[in-house]
C-alpha cells in the first residue's frame, strides 16, 4: 500500500498548501484526485512520489513509514515511483535526446547493459519512432515529448505511478493514447496509480474511483471519503 496519513505540506515560510490529508492507494488500484487549480494537488502528488517532504504526517510504503527524508526521500525508495507531470521536467542538459532521457534512469541506477533494448521496447509502448528518439525536446511536439516523459517514468518498472495533470496540455487522441499506455502497464504489472487533475470526467472514466479534493481535506477520519 501507498498511504499518506494526516499529511500537512507546503513551502517554507508560507501557509501549508494543505493540512491533515489522508489518502490510500492499493497495489493495482487507480485512484483519481480531482480539484481546482491551486488547491494543492501537485504538492500532494509530489509528497506521494516521495519528492517533497511533508511538514507533518507520514507516508507509509509497504507498511513501513518512509524515513530519512532530506527535501526528498532516499533514492532507493523513489525508484519505486514513476512520475509524469503536466510540464515535462526532463534534464538540465538540453543536448539529451528523447532516447537519452528515457535511458537516463537506467544510467542513474547503474543498469546500462540492458538500456538499448529497454529504450526500444518503451518507444514501441508509447509510440515513438526511431527518428523521434534521436531528437531533442525542443525538436518535438508537446505530445511527443509527453510520450517520452511517460516512457521515462516506466523505465525502471515502477510499482507506483503518479500522474499530475499528465494530459492537461494534450489533444484528445494523445490523451487517450497515454491513458491507454498507463492502463496496459498497470494491468500487466499490478502497479498502483494516483492521477491528479482538474478534469473530473477524464479521471472518473480512467480511475477505479475518484476522490474530490474538498472531501479529502474535510474528512474527519483517515481514508478516502467519496
Ligand atoms: P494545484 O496542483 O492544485 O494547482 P499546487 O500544489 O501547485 O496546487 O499549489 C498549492 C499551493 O502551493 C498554491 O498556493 C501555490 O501557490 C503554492 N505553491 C506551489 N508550488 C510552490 C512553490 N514552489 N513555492 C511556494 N509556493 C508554492
Ligand atoms: P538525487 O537527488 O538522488 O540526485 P534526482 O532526484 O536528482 O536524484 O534524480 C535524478 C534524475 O532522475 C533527475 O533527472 C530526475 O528528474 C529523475 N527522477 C527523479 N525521480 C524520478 C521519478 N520518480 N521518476 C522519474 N524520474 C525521476
Amino acid at each position: 500500500m501507498l498511504e499518506l496519513r494526516s499529511v500537512t505540506a507546503g513551502y517554507a515560510r508560507n501557509e501549508p498548501a494543505f493540512d491533515d490529508v489522508s489518502l490510500t492507494v492499493a497495489p493495482g488500484e487507480a485512484v483519481g484526485l480531482v480539484g481546482p487549480s491551486g488547491c494543492g494537488k501537485s504538492t500532494l502528488a509530489r509528497v506521494a512520489a516521495l519528492l517533497h517532504r511533508p511538514d507533518s504526517g507520514t507516508v507509509i510504503l509497504g507498511g513501513e513509514p518512509v524515513r530519512h527524508w532530506r527535501h526528498r526521500a532516499p533514492r532507493a525508495q523513489r525508484t519505486a515511483f514513476g512520475v509524469v507531470f503536466q510540464q515535462p521536467r526532463l534534464s538540465a542538459d538540453p543536448r539529451l535526446t528523447l532516447g537519452d532521457l528515457i535511458e537516463e534512469p537506467l544510467r542513474a541506477t547503474g543498469r546500462r547493459e540492458t538500456a538499448q533494448e529497454r529504450v526500444a521496447e518503451l518507444a514501441g509502448t508509447v509510440g515513438l519512432t526511431q527518428d523521434l528518439l534521436g531528437r531533442r525536446p525542443h525538436e518535438v511536439s508537446d505530445g511527443q515529448l509527453q510520450r517520452a516523459c511517460l516512457a521515462r517514468a516506466l523505465t525502471l518498472r515502477p510499482r507506483w505511478l503518479i500522474c499530475d495533470e499528465m494530459t492537461a496540455m494534450l489533444d484528445a487522441s494523445t490523451t487517450a493514447a497515454l491513458v491507454a499506455v498507463v492502463e496496459s502497464y498497470r494491468s500487466a504489472t499490478g502497479a498502483g496509480l494516483l492521477a491528479v487533475g482538474h478534469d473530473r470526467t477524464l479521471l472518473e472514466r480512467w480511475c477505479d474511483h475518484t476522490v474530490r479534493w474538498e472531501n479529502l481535506t474535510a474528512s474527519p477520519t483517515p481514508g478516502n471519503s467519496l
